[in-house]
């Protein structure tokens, strides 16, 4: 049986070094602050935010959740965002998305400073993961698989890594997350041709699809090491859900696999705080 990955023990690693970070700020009078900028109540978006919450009150950090209306204005939201963002009294903001429909996002996205991004919403961080240029945060989740990763020693340098999904939010900061660990990286998508064989030849396989259970026994060999990205209903127990991985027939081959749930989702609240505390450290220097 592959060694599970779990996310937990990576957690607490790092609450315990942002409650040290968390408290010399406060030392120095100052209170790294979250914004959470919500446009209606998605169900999705409420789980996330509470666990947010949850995980700001373990380390210290303050929060204040703006909550507008599913009908907000364009105008209305954007002066919204221009004034959350000015406040000098928060460091980082977190906007969930997509916003409905009526709202032109790319435009909102823009209005967050950069400087208080820590979801990597806008093009200026983007442009930054992709330069290498640390000042940049990187969308919560590539870097929560980067921490996990890192915690369990997994040795990056000169590794065939497999990225299955290109997305802007997963696959394609994730991979300029490896490449900048010297990793050697193929991105896959939904037009890749033969992709079992693909992922089978990697050392290292992520997987962020979005497709429940679909990485196989035919996409995996032993002594790999698969992370999987995925959050997805289970078609086969409702009320769960389940990752991108068939972790009950990859889990027997593979050498090590992070689990779903307890995987790479209960890293990532901690990687927003942890951004939110750096922020706030950049900030105030
Ligand atoms: P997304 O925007 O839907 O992107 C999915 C990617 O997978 C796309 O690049 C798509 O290719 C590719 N793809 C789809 N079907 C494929 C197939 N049959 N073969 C190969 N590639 C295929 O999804 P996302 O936002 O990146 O999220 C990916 C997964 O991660 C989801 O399960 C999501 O729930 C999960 N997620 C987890 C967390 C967490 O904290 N753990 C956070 C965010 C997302 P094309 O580009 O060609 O369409």
């Amino acid at each position: 049986m592959g060694e599970l990955l779990k996310g937990k023990p990576v957690a607490d690693a790092m609450k315990e070094d942002l409650i040290n970070r968390v408290n010399a700020l406060k030392e120095r009078g100052i209170t790294p602050k979250l914004g959470i900028m919500r446009v209606g109540a998605r169900p999705d978006d409420l789980f996330y935010e509470g666990g947010a919450k949850k995980t700001c009150d373990s380390v210290g950090l303050a929060y204040e959740v703006f909550e507008y209306p599913e009908d907000v204005s364009q105008e209305a939201f954007e002066k919204a965002v221009v004034e959350v963002g000015a406040r000098k009294d928060i460091h980082g903001i977190l906007m969930f998305a997509p916003l409905p429909k009526h709202l032109d996002e790319k435009k909102i996205r823009s209005l967050i400073p950069v400087e208080k991004d820590v979801d990597c919403m806008t093009l200026g961080s983007a442009g930054k993961v992709f330069a290498d240029d640390l000042t940049g945060f990187p969308p919560c989740t590539p870097t929560a698989c980067m921490d996990i990763l890192k915690y369990y020693d997994i040795p990056l340098k000169g590794k065939n890594v497999v990225v299955v999904g290109r997305s802007l939010v997963v696959g394609k900061p994730l991979a300029m997350l490896l490449l900048r660990e010297h990793a050697t990286v193929t991105i896959c998508h939904s037009r890749t041709q033969n992709l079992p064989q693909i992922c089978s030849g990697a050392d290292i396989l992520l997987a962020a699809v979005g497709r429940a259970k679909m990485i196989d026994r035919s996409y995996v060999r032993p002594g790999q090491i698969v992370i999987d990205v995925g959050i997805n209903p289970d078609p086969d127990n409702p009320g769960k859900y389940c990752g991108d991985v068939n972790t009950a027939e990859v889990e027997p081959i593979v050498d090590k696999i992070t689990p779903v749930p307890g995987g790479v989702g209960s890293v990532t609240t901690i990687v927003l705080c942890k951004h939110t505390v750096m922020a706030c450290e950049m900030q105030n220097p």
